[in-house]
């Protein structure tokens, strides 16, 4: 019999590869998603397959599915700055009431659930590179703690109904992913760049650069994600890939890649922004004999030709996606 995945936030960047993945390897996928920062042309070529299904559902209400279920995946969230501060209260939602429910619902079904978590349960870590015993450094009031106080929640509740219930958990930790299929409003580093090249414009540092991120690209997370899933470990791992770059580095391969000659420009650095990001991905490799295995240069190289190819109208839409319609008075 076919082994039936739910995977939530299906419509976003990360669930949408999921969903390829999980359809690949010969499950039967359900996607769940409530648009609120993905889009249905993310999953438009899987709409009509036999194995796939979508619901359109916001996971914060209760959820039903008829039938077996045999994995769930949450992955739905606001992961961007720019959205979870546009959305707070939903990202907050999300994280806990959304998390209860797929709990439930695995609970229920008897099924193994894994769930997305980040590198900003570290908050502005002190600890270099991260490992996964090192407790964060969070600031729970801050406008980024509506997303990682969320996440570190959704960790608590999720090892409770391991605990408590002996469901079957997995938790990942997932570390800046880019690839195709990210927003190029939705105000991460790699759209942004990408987005103010091709548009011509100057590109935005925030601060004076030299805080750090390791980027992973997204085939690399997705394998790391499906081997976690398939591992008999409940706590968490970090899945991400190592290499360190300031951000005004970074700025300048942008540059370099694009042969946009763009200039670069300062602006304040936001609040809470982490000084310095990097996986220690030993536990991945010894648990799962994973490792990343596409380099920066291939990987921004595969994520600027599909930016390219968007249309004009896409590329200069500098509006940020509007929330409002999403918020229930
Ligand atoms: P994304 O914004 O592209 O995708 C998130 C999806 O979740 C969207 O399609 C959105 O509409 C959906 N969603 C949000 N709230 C929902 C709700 N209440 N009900 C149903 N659907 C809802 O973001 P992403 O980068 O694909 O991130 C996916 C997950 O991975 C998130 O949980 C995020 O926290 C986690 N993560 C991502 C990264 C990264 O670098 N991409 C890093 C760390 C963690
Ligand atoms: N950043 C920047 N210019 C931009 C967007 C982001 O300098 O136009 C910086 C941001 O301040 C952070 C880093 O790039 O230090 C990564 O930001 P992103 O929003 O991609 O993700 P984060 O890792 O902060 O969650």
């Amino acid at each position: 019999m076919i082994e039936k995945v739910l995977i939530t936030g299906a419509a976003g960047f990360l669930g949408s590869h999921l969903c390829d993945k999980f359809i690949n390897e010969g499950f039967h996928v359900i996607g769940m998603d409530n648009f609120i920062t993905g889009d249905k042309k993310n999953i438009a070529h899987l709409l009509d397959l036999p194995n796939f299904q979508f619901i359109e559902h916001d996971v914060t209400e209760f959820i039903k599915i008829e039938g077996n279920l045999d994995y769930i995946l949450h992955f739905a969230s606001p992961a961007s700055p720019i959205d979870y501060l546009k959305i707070p209260i939903q990202t907050l939602k999300v994280g806990s009431l959304g998390t209860h429910n797929l709990l439930g619902l695995a609970k229920a079904k008897n099924a193994r659930i894994l769930i997305a978590s980040t590198s900003e349960v570290y908050g502005d870590p002190l600890v270099h590179p991260q490992t996964e015993d090192y407790y964060g450094n969070v600031n729970t009031i801050g406008p980024r703690g509506v997303y990682d106080e969320a996440k570190r929640f959704q960790e608590s509740i999720t090892m409770a109904y391991h605990r408590f219930h002996g469901l079957e958990t997995r938790i990942v930790r997932i570390f800046n992913t880019y690839g195709p299929r990210m927003r190029l409003n939705d105000g991460r580093v790699i759209p942004a760049f990408m987005g103010q090249a091709l548009r011509g414009e100057d590109l935005t540092i925030f601060g004076d650069g030299m805080q750090t991120r390791s980027f992973c690209y997204v085939s690399d997370e997705v394998d790391g994600i499906y081997k976690l899933l398939f591992s008999d470990y409940s706590y968490p791992v970090n899945i991400g890939n190592p290499h360190e770059i300031t951000i005004k580095d970074f700025a300048e391969e942008i540059i370099k890649l694009t042969g946009t000659n763009q200039k670069v420009i300062y602006k304040e650095l936001p609040q809470d922004d982490p000084m310095q990001r990097q996986p220690d991905i030993s536990l991945a490799k010894k648990l799962l004999n994973w490792e990343p295995k596409v380099g920066r240069e291939e990987g921004m190289l595969k994520t600027f030709n599909y930016f390219k190819s968007l249309s004009a109208e896409e590329l200069h839409k500098s509006e940020h996606k509007d929330f409002t319609k999403h918020i229930k008075k």
